[in-house]
Parts: C-alpha cells; sequence; structure tokens
C-alpha cells in the first residue's frame, strides 16, 4: 500500500497514531444497503468488513417501516420483524374522498416492519455469509491515493485506525458523507429532500391499511401517514418537501396538528425525524474503488418516499460487481460503472417515473387532487402498483393529466 502517497481528506487525523487493517472491501453503514451488500460481497468469499456508528444495528429507527411484499425476494420471510400485514392501501384527498388500493402490489404496501429487528436480521445474515460486523466504528474520511479511494479513515473505542480496502462501500444513508468524500456528490438542496417527523402511537383503531392523506394543510409537497403495527399502534407521520419547511410550519408542526385532528385520544410513544432524498438517484455513484448505495445514492422513489426495498435490490448488484471488479483485478470508476447501468435497467424506470409523478403532482391545487379523486371515487382497485394508478388515474381524466402523460411516456 502506497501510504507515503495518500491524500488525506481528513487531515486532522494524521497526527493521530492509527491502526491499520485491510479487508477486500469495507461497507460504511449498517442498514439494509450495507448490510445486503456486505452479505452479497461475503457470499462471493470476499473478506468483508461492515461498520455502523450507532451502538445498536436498527437503532435508532427513522422509517415509516412500510414495504411491498417484494421484501421475500431478498430475505426469508421471519415473523421477528413483521409487525403487521396490510390489505391495501386508502388514499385520502384534501375534501376526504377516499381510493382504497387493494392487492399487495403497491410500494410500502404489504408489510409493516420492525426495523430494529429487521436491519438486524440483515446485518446477521452478513455476518452468517462471513462478513465481519463492528457496531460504534464511525468513518471519518476516506483513504486516497492519486484520485483512487483506498480504505477509510475510522474512529471506534479502540481509537483511530485506518481500513484499507480495494473497494470502499457508501451506504451511510441520507446525510452520506462518504460520497461526499470522494468527491462523488454535493450535499442535498431542501427541495431534493423531503423531511419527516413519525410518532410510534398507540391506541390507535385502525383498520388493516396503510393510509395516505394528501393536501396543502396536511402536508404541503408531500403527504401523512398511518401504517399499523399491530394491537392497535401505529406509525403515523408527516413528510413535506424541505423548501416548505420554515418556522411555525415544520413536519412536527404539521404532524401535531394531524394527529390532533385524527387521533386526538391516541398517545405518542416514540417521536423521531428524519429525511429521505427525492431528487431521484445519483447519474454517478460510482469512483475508482467506490461505489455508494441506497440512500447514499438516492435510490428512492421520489413520489412515495420508499428506499427500503430499492436499497436491497442496488446492494444485490453492488456485490455482485465489486466480486467481479475484485476477481478481474480492475476497480477504476470505469468497471464499476457496471452497477449503475444495472441499478438503471433493472429499477431506473420506476425511479424515474416516480420523479416526473411527483413534479407533476406538487404542482396541483388541492381542488386538482379532489377532482382526480372523484374520479376513481367508490371504486376499489384490486392488484394496482404505484405505475397503475397513473396509469388508470390518466385514463380516466385524459384533458386534466395530459401533461402527466407525457412526462411518464
Ligand atoms: C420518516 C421516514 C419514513 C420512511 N418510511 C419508509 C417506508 O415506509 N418504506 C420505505 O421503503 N422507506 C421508508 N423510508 C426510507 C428508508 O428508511 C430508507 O430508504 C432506507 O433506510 C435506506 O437504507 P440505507 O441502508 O441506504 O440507509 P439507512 O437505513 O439510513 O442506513 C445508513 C446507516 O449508515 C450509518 N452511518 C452513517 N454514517 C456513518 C459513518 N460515517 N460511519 C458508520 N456508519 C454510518 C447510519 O447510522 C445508518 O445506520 C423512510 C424514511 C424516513 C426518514
Amino acid at each position: 500500500m502506497h501510504v507515503g502517497r495518500l491524500c488525506v481528506m481528513k487531515v486532522s487525523l494524521l497526527s493521530v497514531k492509527m491502526m491499520d487493517e485491510r479487508y477486500d472491501v469495507v461497507v460504511v453503514g449498517g442498514g439494509p444497503a450495507g448490510s445486503v451488500t456486505a452479505r452479497t460481497a461475503a457470499r462471493h468469499g470476499l473478506n468483508v468488513l461492515l461498520i455502523e456508528r450507532n451502538q445498536e444495528i436498527g437503532v435508532p429507527v427513522r422509517c415509516a417501516e412500510g414495504v411491498s411484499k417484494g421484501v421475500e425476494r431478498f430475505i426469508r420471510l421471519d415473523k421477528r420483524w413483521i409487525c403487521a400485514e396490510v390489505k391495501g392501501a386508502n388514499i385520502y384527498s384534501p375534501d376526504g374522498t377516499k381510493i382504497t388500493l387493494g392487492g399487495d402490489k403497491m410500494e410500502e404496501v404489504g408489510y409493516v416492519l420492525d426495523r430494529k429487528q429487521f436491519d438486524k436480521a440483515l446485518a446477521n445474515d452478513a455476518a452468517a455469509a462471513g462478513a465481519d460486523v463492528r457496531v460504534k466504528t464511525e468513518a471519518r474520511g476516506v483513504i486516497t491515493d492519486a484520485g483512487h479511494v483506498k480504505g477509510v479513515y475510522a474512529r471506534s473505542m479502540n481509537g483511530e485506525e485506518r481500513i484499507y480496502a480495494d473497494i470502499v462501500v457508501g451506504a451511510d444513508g441520507v446525510e452520506s458523507k462518504i460520497g461526499r468524500w470522494a468527491g462523488v456528490c454535493k450535499p442535498l438542496r431542501p427541495p431534493d429532500i423531503c423531511i419527516c417527523a413519525e410518532y410510534l402511537m398507540c391506541d390507535v383503531d385502525i383498520e388493516e391499511y396503510s393510509e395516505f392523506f394528501l393536501g396543502r394543510g396536511v402536508a404541503p409537497k408531500g403527504y401523512a401517514w398511518v401504517f399499523p403495527k399491530g394491537h392497535n399502534c401505529a406509525n403515523v407521520g408527516v413528510g413535506i418537501s424541505g423548501d416548505m419547511s420554515g418556522d411555525g410550519h415544520r413536519a412536527i408542526d404539521y404532524l401535531r396538528a394531524f394527529v390532533r385532528d385524527k387521533f386526538p385520544e391516541a398517545r405518542a410513544l416514540t417521536e423521531i425525524y428524519g429525511a429521505v432524498p427525492v431528487c431521484g438517484p445519483l447519474v454517478r455513484s460510482t469512483a475508482s474503488g467506490l461505489i455508494l448505495v441506497g440512500d447514499a445514492a438516492r435510490q428512492v422513489n421520489p413520489l412515495t418516499g420508499g428506499g427500503i426495498l430499492y436499497a436491497m435490490h442496488a446492494a444485490e448488484i453492488a456485490g455482485d460487481v465489486i466480486a467481479k471488479a475484485i476477481q478481474e483485478g480492475d476497480t477504476s470508476a470505469e468497471r464499476l460503472r457496471e452497477y449503475e447501468s444495472r441499478c438503471r435497467s433493472e429499477f431506473g424506470k420506476r425511479l424515474e417515473t416516480g420523479l416526473r409523478a411527483k413534479e407533476f403532482f406538487f404542482r396541483l391545487s388541492d381542488e386538482d387532487l379532489n377532482i382526480l379523486a372523484h374520479s376513481l371515487e367508490g371504486i376499489t382497485l384490486k392488484e394496482l402498483s404505484t405505475g397503475a394508478l397513473l396509469l388508470e388515474l390518466i385514463k380516466r381524466n385524459p384533458g386534466r393529466l395530459v401533461g402527466l402523460a407525457k412526462l411518464i411516456f
């Protein structure tokens, strides 16, 4: 390793005496993206280290925990991490018109997870596949050599260390610093993020449906949700566009108003805040020796804010590409581009449609949304995915939605 020529991103760390370690792959972040990448790479026989800055995988939860049944493609079903199974979704327009979507094809509708357990199960799978998993270990900078990422600086209870690897995976979530340190991406702008506040509430009277509430007064450029968690508990949250947030009208202010209106008797057991990248995926999510996965690569459906399954899907692709690149001895940016092109071809279209639909719907007034909802009133739409719902709306409102049709097709 050419330690003498290292380009140091965190200069202050140089003065500290450091331990050195070496792995084939170091994965930063123990969420779904990180654990599935680590699991996949380890299954290919690579020497993998997964580091998580928090003391416990899966904690704190910053999620409404809804996924479609497509999750079963990535992990064997286990009742320990399923809180509730939902039959479909109810969507309420600003005037309260209800549209019911049956079936389980819609994103974020199928299971409500217990992310504390789910994330641990994924990390456990990674460990079972042979990856080393280390909590309370935070990446503090990337090591580069002539523009090629060679590892990370990390801090743990053992002190500062350099962890060298053929490939670094930035799976460090929406606030990802790995991508920024490596010069792959810039910080998100307010309109690029959805700011969320959520309570876990008990004493909530709710059916086995996930509920979504639309309207400027409820959640400007966003929505409020109620996801059943079983035993009369629910995740109740509000997400609004970052550029709509300000003093007196933050996500938490909308959430308090929503809860006062809908669940005046219910009690909050947990209060969380978080953000979701809703700008569509990064065009470049790789560099020499580096791959970004999950929220770090902004692989979230901008319309729904759902990112768990995209993170896991991308992570499997990342693990495969990493294994091939290392076997071939070529970890250059050009070689790793296969990851970007496979992500684009396997789920890029859905994220693109989500982005366009989000931009279109954000421009609609409450009155427009009511009219669209009325066009579907009284009908239970079975087996509808989010994309199919859009198509149904376009079919029933060809004049009004000609703009959306043009954007999507
Ligand atoms: C309020 C809210 C509700 C949501 N609801 C849903 C939903 O219902 N369904 C859905 O599909 N998606 C939902 N999402 C989005 C979903 O949570 C994310 O898309 C998903 O968690 C992405 O997984 P990830 O592994 O990329 O990132 P994360 O799950 O965020 O994991 C990143 C991990 O990296 C760690 N980390 C960060 N920096 C470092 C560092 N320097 N060193 C070491 N570790 C580090 C973090 O501690 C964290 O554990 C929601 C998000 C929010 C905020």
